[in-house]
C-alpha cells in the first residue's frame, strides 16, 4: 500500500516551515513532497542588501535539499490543480509537464509584485520580489555609476545618477536606505579613481509614496525614525507623490516634474500569486479564502496559508492577517500541526497571533524596531535586527554574519557581472523567483534552460 502524500506548493516562509515540521512529525511515516521553482529558501527581508552588495546572493538562499530531511524537493511551477482528480500539474526548469498525485494539498505561493495601471511602467519599471530582481538591480546600479563616471553628456550622467524608488513600504523604504549608501561607495571609488561624478556630487535617491508617510503601514514612530535617517542620508523623501507615467528619459511625477533618470524601481506592494485564480475557489483580493484551521472550505483536504491565502485575523475579528513574514512562518507551523491532526496526529489549532513588533534595515548601522511595542532606533535597533535575522533564517549564519563583518571593514565591491539583463525581470511576471526568457527569443534555450542567444540591450 503506498504511503499518504502531502504535497506544499511553494517553499518560501509558510512552506519551508509547513515542510518542516510536517518532516519532525510523520517521521517518515507520510511522503512529504516540496515543489518549488528553486532549490532553495529565500530570506526575502534581506534581499535589499544583496542588491547593495552588503550580502553575497547565496547568503540568503537556503539550500533545501541540505536542511530539509524526509522532504523529496520536485523542482518545477505548478500551473494547474485538479481538486476533483487530487492532483497538479507543473512545469520543470528545463520545461517539461509533470503531474503529482496528493492526498492532503497545502498552497504556500506567496505573492508577485503589484501592478498599477500607469502608462509606461511596465516597460520601465523593475520590481523587487525575487532574487533575479536583486541581482538585476545590484548590476544596474553599479553600471549606471560606472557609465556615469566614465561619460561625457554631463546630462546623461546626471539621469544616470537619479534612482526613483515608488512606495515606500519596509521593501521601498530598505532599497532607498541601502541603495544610496551603495551608490555613494561607488562614487567614492571612482572619483578615488580619478573619474569623478559631475561636480563630485553624489547620487541622488528619490522615495515616492502616495500615502502622508513613509512606512504607512508600521508603527508611526519607525515612520519618524526612517524619515529622519533618509533625509539625513540624502535621500528625497516625497510623500503624496506618485508617478504619472513613466518612458525611456525618465519619470514624469503626478505634480508635474519630470525627473530624468535610467531607474525606476518599484516597489509598491505586493498581490498573491495569480495561481489562486487558476485553481477556481474563492478568494478575496487574490487571496485564497480559508478558514481559521487554514482548511479551504468545502475541501478538507486542502489547506493554504502565508501571503496567498486570506487567513482570519483572530486579533482582529473581520481582518485578514497581514502580508508578512512574521505571519506566514508561524502560519506554516499551524498548517503543518492541522494537516497531522487530520491523520490522528495531536489536535487541530485556529491560528492566531498577536504582532510581535517589526524591524526595518535603514542600511549602515541604522535601522528602525518596535519589538514587543518597545520602539528603537539607531545602532541599537541594528543589533537588534541583526539577531533576530540571525536567529529567523533557518542556515547561512556563519555566512551571513561574516559578509556583514566583511562589509564593515572592507569597501563595497564596484563589479556588475550583467548575468541578470533587464528583460529577463519583466515587472509584470507572475513568477518573480525565475529569471525569464528574452520574448524576442527566435532561437529559444540550450539543454541547460540558458538563453541561446541574448540581446545587445541590458
Ligand atoms: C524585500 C522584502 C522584504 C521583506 N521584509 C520583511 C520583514 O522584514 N519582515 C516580515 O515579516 N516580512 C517581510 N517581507 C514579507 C515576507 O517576505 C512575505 O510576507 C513572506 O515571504 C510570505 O511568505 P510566503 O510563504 O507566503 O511566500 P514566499 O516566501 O514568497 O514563498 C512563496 C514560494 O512559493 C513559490 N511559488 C510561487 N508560485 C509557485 C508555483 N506556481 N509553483 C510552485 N512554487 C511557487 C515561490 O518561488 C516561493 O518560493 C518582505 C518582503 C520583501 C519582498
Amino acid at each position: 500500500m503506498s504511503r499518504s502524500r502531502i504535497v506544499i506548493v511553494g517553499a518560501g516562509f509558510a512552506g519551508y516551515r509547513a515542510a518542516r515540521t510536517l518532516s519532525r512529525r510523520f517521521r517518515g511515516a507520510a511522503e512529504i513532497v516540496l515543489i518549488n521553482p528553486n532549490d532553495y529558501f529565500l530570506y526575502l527581508p534581506l534581499l535589499p542588501e544583496v542588491s547593495a552588495g552588503v550580502l553575497e546572493p547565496r547568503r540568503v538562499s537556503v539550500s533545501l535539499a541540505g536542511t530539509l530531511r524526509g522532504v523529496r524537493l520536485v523542482l518545477g511551477e505548478v500551473d494547474g490543480v485538479d481538486l476533483a482528480a487530487r492532483k497538479l500539474s507543473y512545469v520543470d526548469p528545463e520545461g517539461a509537464s509533470g503531474e503529482l498525485r496528493y492526498d492532503r494539498l497545502v498552497l504556500t505561493v506567496g505573492s508577485v509584485n503589484k501592478l498599477l495601471p500607469i502608462p509606461g511602467v511596465a516597460e520601465h519599471a523593475h520590481g523587487f520580489r525575487g532574487m533575479p530582481e536583486a541581482l538585476y538591480l545590484r548590476d544596474h546600479i553599479t553600471r549606471q555609476i560606472a557609465m556615469a563616471a566614465g561619460g561625457e553628456d554631463p546630462a546623461e550622467s546626471d539621469a544616470r545618477c537619479t534612482f526613483v524608488v515608488v512606495g515606500a513600504g519596509y521593501t521601498g523604504t530598505e532599497v532607498a536606505a541601502h541603495g544610496k549608501l551603495f551608490t555613494d561607495s561607488l562614487a567614492r571609488q571612482h572619483r578615488r579613481a580619478g573619474s569623478g561624478l559631475r561636480g563630485d556630487r553624489l547620487p541622488r535617491w528619490m522615495l515616492l509614496d502616495i500615502a502622508p508617510r513613509v512606512l504607512p503601514e508600521l508603527d508611526e514612530r519607525l515612520s519618524r525614525t526612517a524619515h529622519r535617517v533618509l533625509t539625513k542620508r540624502g535621500v528625497e523623501v516625497r510623500t503624496g507623490t506618485s508617478v504619472k507615467e513613466a518612458t525611456n528619459e525618465g519619470v514624469l511625477l503626478d505634480d508635474g516634474e519630470f525627473v530624468p533618470t535610467h531607474s525606476l524601481i518599484w516597489c509598491v506592494g505586493v498581490r498573491p500569486d495569480p495561481l489562486v485564480e487558476e485553481t477556481g475557489l474563492p478568494s478575496d483580493k487574490g487571496r485564497l479564502c480559508v478558514d481559521e484551521y487554514l482548511q479551504v472550505p468545502g475541501h478538507p483536504e486542502v489547506y493554504a496559508c502565508g501571503d496567498a491565502a486570506a487567513v482570519p485575523d483572530l486579533t482582529h475579528p473581520g481582518k485578514y492577517t497581514p502580508m508578512t513574514g512574521q505571519h506566514a512562518v508561524r502560519q506554516g507551523k499551524t498548517v503543518a500541526q492541522n494537516v497531522a491532526a487530520s491523520y490522528g496526529y495531536g489536535e487541530r489549532r485556529p491560528y492566531k497571533h498577536n504582532d510581535l513588533g517589526f524591524t526595518v534595515d535603514l542600511g549602515g548601522l541604522q535601522a528602525a524596531a518596535n519589538p514587543f511595542g518597545v520602539p528603537l532606533s539607531g545602532p541599537l535597533a541594528n543589533a537588534v535586527m541583526r539577531a533576530y535575522h540571525l536567529a529567523a533564517l533557518p542556515g547561512n549564519r556563519v555566512r551571513v554574519a561574516s559578509d556583514w563583518l566583511l562589509d564593515a571593514v572592507l569597501p563595497r565591491q564596484a563589479v556588475q557581472l550583467g548575468l541578470v539583463r533587464a528583460w529577463s525581470v519583466p515587472l509584470e511576471s507572475s513568477s518573480p523567483e525565475t529569471a525569464h526568457a528574452p520574448a524576442w527569443s527566435g532561437h529559444g534555450y540550450g539543454p541547460d534552460g540558458n538563453a541561446a542567444e541574448k540581446p545587445s540591450q541590458g
